[in-house]
């Protein structure tokens, strides 16, 4: 593959900057520098990305680049003439401090472009020649303090055609290169489990909703399948696609290819790292789309975004980065193969029954650094000989981990980990025969390459370690032959070595010293003798550099051709890593091995949320059972707010997403029939971003899942209806629950309500049951006992929730006032004192209450939907004579 035109790979709008003299009427009038106009010449090409060129010490930014750089990085902003008449905004930064201001600019969003010198400029005639190296962007980043540790930066790519959709992803730090082909509409979700940090689109198409995440417009005819294969094919140098497992998916190869060729385009040094290409289908793996993921807070919660907090935050126990990133990808990927969860479960228990193994392993494990993004950087040569240290350190550490499995009782288990831990001695050893255990960081000071490697080297080592013995006895013997006692050798690095005399002695300057500089009161010389040996020492020192860099080079390039074996060891690692922490947080939290089997129950004794626990008292959270199934498939929970029905319905979905990702789950027994899809229908959010209203959004998200629940997937639902009127929201949670029960076979259900009035649906509903979260009354004041306890709820305790939010006293008062003159009013029509709008509902006449159970309300748009409410609102209003 050949590192093109990067340039044109970029068509996003919104460019970093245009050249006020070109092209134009004032070109004509300035004479541009040499310099001046190769920077234009590449700035041409790379419109799109802030160009860091290099000039000596620093990289330059220009024009437009150099503005939005002062003004994003904070730096002074200055002008440089470049040319007759011409004075360019300038703003620099030093080269050593390159990855500190990337990031940022990184973060931020921008592209940069980096622009390096190709060769030395001292040697160069005229211009030194320059060259874009790399160009860096959101997704292709390397640097380790642009990435986040325990978490994989992924640059994906979307290609839809014709109702179906090709989706690749690559960490380039790690090397995972992945492609599936789905349906269109399953994209979205997709795209929101793998959160990239940069999406490449063909030019001409759209991110599907909701996405929001940076978006990269490349090359349309980059996502044809056949120009797409022969990249692949190309790269992979494979004969066909049936070797690399993608064939019959043409839009997963086109995906793939434009990936590849991106990468090519942008880094065409980290590709000999992209060595593998796994292809996936998502339906092996539960179903959670965007708004399960978040609402669920499994990553981060809902206000701060933060892993603290969320399910992450309580689970993530790993000691290595890898272990880290591998947690991420199961939660958020539970599976759905019986066998696979059991398996999983099997390796938390056995970590799990014994304190002394896991402790020790954890303690063998916090010592392995991130040996993927280390030999990542290994292979795109930009490691330096410390991260090649820390990877043998790395591998070192692999012994100790299998001698603690090796102790423990054989087993299908531990013979599992074993086989995946391999120490991979000669890589190791390789590392340490050649590299010093704490080389220097660069190859001009020496002392990266350890002595007894390399002959070569040794020699010239000893040259130079000579040399100073040498000097000073050459000093002694210049000393006696001129009498000059105050004579003295010495070296700088403009004029090399010298021998300096006073101007007291001048007189005594043998005559075949040749003068170099003067200074105040000396004279510096230099001998024929001195300069041989001056070029002899300097050589050998220009020598060991190149010998050692050439080396590690060498060395490098053996570690990434066993490439492939130090992944599989760093995944093996990765997956203990896991399995330890979450025997660890079983084990800290009490939780306890779920059971998971193919059937269609649920059944949860004593359970509890796994974060919320975590937040309260020690022992305060309050457990709870759940049982679903085929006959049981909708329960109804109604109790007032702030009772703890969110924290229930959560609980439930979490507990399942955790015994399918493989974790124990918080509670005393659990039973789980393998769940497809969770989908989650959770508060009030408005969507603003997008335009739509808070009902709206709710409507969507409802028709959604309508549509797409089968009769293996959890359905959460929690205050369905709540954004519009009453009447409105109560008509349409009884439309949904009808609807999800009349179904062939509908999902398990948990729907919360605070419409008491729903509880009349178990009545005549079989499949639903209804259970209410206790309260008591301790002098006029509500006591939440947080337990769900069967039957439903007979009346709202909103008022008394507002008293406890602390809403002033006479309002307070005036609310109960109001609301016993309204269950006063609606006595004549209701029972028990509900208000008469509910009534109005369940005595309906009943080709009203027909009509609306005849509703198709999955065929409808949310539009028409709302629509056919507000017609079926004025006919019921009509019956009442209102
Ligand atoms: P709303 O209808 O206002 O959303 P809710 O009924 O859904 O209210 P939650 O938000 O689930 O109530 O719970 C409110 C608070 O009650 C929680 O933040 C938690 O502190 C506490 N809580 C909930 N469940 C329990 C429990 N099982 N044991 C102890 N405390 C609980």
């Amino acid at each position: 593959m050949t590192g093109g035109d990067v340039a044109a790979a970029f068509r996003d709008p919104g460019g970093c900057g245009t050249m006020a003299e070109t092209p134009g009427p004032v070109s004509r009038s300035v004479s541009l520098t040499p310099i001046r106009k190769q920077y234009l010449d590449i700035k041409r090409r790379y419109p799109h990305a802030i160009v860091f060129f290099r000039l000596g010490d620093f990289y330059e930014t220009f024009d437009d680049d150099a503005e939005i750089c002062a003004r994003e990085l904070e730096i002074t902003l200055t002008s440089k003439p470049m040319g007759k008449n011409l004075r360019v905004p300038l703003a620099g930064i030093p080269y050593h401090a390159v990855e500190t201001y990337l990031a940022r600019l990184i973060q931020k969003g921008y592209k940069v472009a980096i622009c390096e010198q190709m060769g030395d400029p001292a040697k160069a005639k005229g211009l030194v020649e320059r060259k874009v190296v790399r160009v860096v962007t959101p997704g292709t980043v390397l640097e380790g303090n642009l990435l986040d540790q325990r978490s994989n930066n992924y640059l994906a790519a979307l290609v839809t055609q014709g109702g179906r959709s090709g989706i690749a992803y690559a960490d380039v730090s790690t090397g995972e290169f992945a492609a599936t082909e789905l349906p269109a509409a399953e994209a979205p979700a997709e795209l929101a489990r793998l959160a990239p940090a940069e999406l490449l689109l063909p030019e001409g198409s759209e991110a599907p909703e909701p996405y929001r995440g940076p978006v990269t417009a490349v090359r349309p005819e980059w996502a044809d399948p056949e120009e797409a294969q022969e990249e692949l094919l190309r790269h992979f140098e494979a004969g066909s696609l049936e070797g690399i497992g993608i064939a019959g998916r043409p839009l997963a190869v086109a995906a793939a290819g434009v990936v590849l060729r991106y990468l090519a385009e942008t880094q065409a040094s980290v590709l000999g790292h992209v060595t593998r290409l796994a292809s996936y289908t998502p339906s092996a793996f539960m179903t959670l789309d965007a708004h399960a993921r978040r609402n669920l807070e499994i990553f981060a919660t809902l206000r701060q975004g933060t892993a603290a907090g969320s399910l992450l935050g309580v689970l993530d126990g790993t000691k290595t980065a890898m272990g880290a990133r591998l947690l991420r990808r199961w939660l958020g990927q539970p599976l759905l193969d019986v066998a696979a969860i059991r398996a999983r479960h099997d390796a938390v228990a056995f970590c799990h029954e014994s304190a002394v193994r896991r402790a020790r392993l954890q303690g063998v494990l916090s010592k392995v650094p991130d040996l993927e993004r280390l030999l990542s950087r290994v292979s795109s040569g930009v490691a330096t000989p410390r991260d090649l240290v820390a990877l043998r350190r790395g591998l070192e550490q692999v012994p100790a981990l299998r001698a603690v499995l090796e102790e423990a009782e054989p087993g299908a288990v531990r013979d599992r980990l074993l086989a995946g831990l391999r120490p991979l001695p000669e890589v190791a050893e390789l590392i340490a025969a050649a590299v010093e255990d704490e080389p220097a960081a660069t190859f001009d000071q020496g002392g990266v390459i350890r002595a007894g490697f390399h002959a070569e080297l040794d020699a010239l080592r000893r040259v130079s370690r000579d040399a100073r013995q040498y000097l000073s006895e050459l000093e002694r013997q210049e000393r006696e032959r001129t009498g000059i006692r105050s004579l003295k050798l010495g070296y700088n690095k403009v004029f090399g070595y010298y021998i300096e005399v006073s101007n007291a002695n001048l007189s005594l300057v043998p005559a075949d010293y040749q003068r170099r500089q003067t200074l105040v009161g000396a004279e510096r010389f230099i001998t024929p003798e001195l300069k041989e040996y001056e070029t002899q020492i300097l050589n050998a020192r220009e020598r060991m550099g190149e010998i050692e860099e050439e080396i590690f080079r060498q060395v490098c390039g053996q570690v990434s051709a066993a490439g492939a074996q130090v992944l599989a060891c760093a995944a093996a690692v990765a997956e203990l890593d896991v399995y330890v922490a979450l025997a660890d947080a079983a084990a800290r939290h009490g939780y306890v091995r779920p059971e998971v089997d193919g059937g269609d129950v649920l059944e949860i004794e004593d359970g509890r949320h796994p974060v919320v626990e975590r937040m309260l008292p020690e022992g305060s959270f309050v457990p709870n059972d759940t049982r679903l199934s085929g006959r049981e498939q909708i329960a109804v929970i109604t109790g007032p707010n702030m009772a703890g029905k969110s924290t229930y319905l959560r609980q439930v979905a979490l507990m399942v997403l955790m015994a399918q990702a493989g974790s124990f789950v918080p509670a005393r027994a659990a039973r789980i029939g393998v769940v497809d899809r969770i989908f989650t229908r959770v508060g009030a959010q408005d969507d603003l971003a997008s335009g739509q209203s808070t009902f709206m959004v709710e409507m969507l998200e409802t028709a959604h899942i309508l549509h797409n629940a089968t009769p293996r997937s959890l359905v959460i639902l929690d205050e369905i209806g709540r954004g519009t009127s009453t009447y409105d929201g109560l008509a349409i949670a009884q439309a949904v629950v009808e609807y999800l029960h009349h179904r062939e076979q509908g999902p398990k259900t948990l729907f919360a309500t605070h419409y008491h009035e729903l509880v009349a649906l178990a009545e005549v509903l079989p499949r639903v049951r209804n259970y209410n979260v206790a309260v008591t009354e301790e002098g006029g004041r509500v006591v939440f006992l947080h337990k769900i306890v069967p039957g439903g709820a007979d009346r709202s305790y909103g008022i008394h929730v507002a008293q406890l939010a602390g809403l002033p006293r006479p309002v307070v008062a005036r609310a109960q006032e109001l609301l016993a003159e309204l269950e006063r009013r609606g006595r004549g029509r209701g029972r028990r004192g509900e208000p008469a709008a509910q009534l109005s509902l369940f005595s309906a006449p009943p080709d009203l209450v027909r009509e609306l159970a005849s509703l198709e309300v999955d065929g409808m748009t949310p539009l028409e939907a709302l629509t056919r409410l507000y017609e079926l609102r004025e006919r019921a209003k009509r019956e009442l004579g209102e």
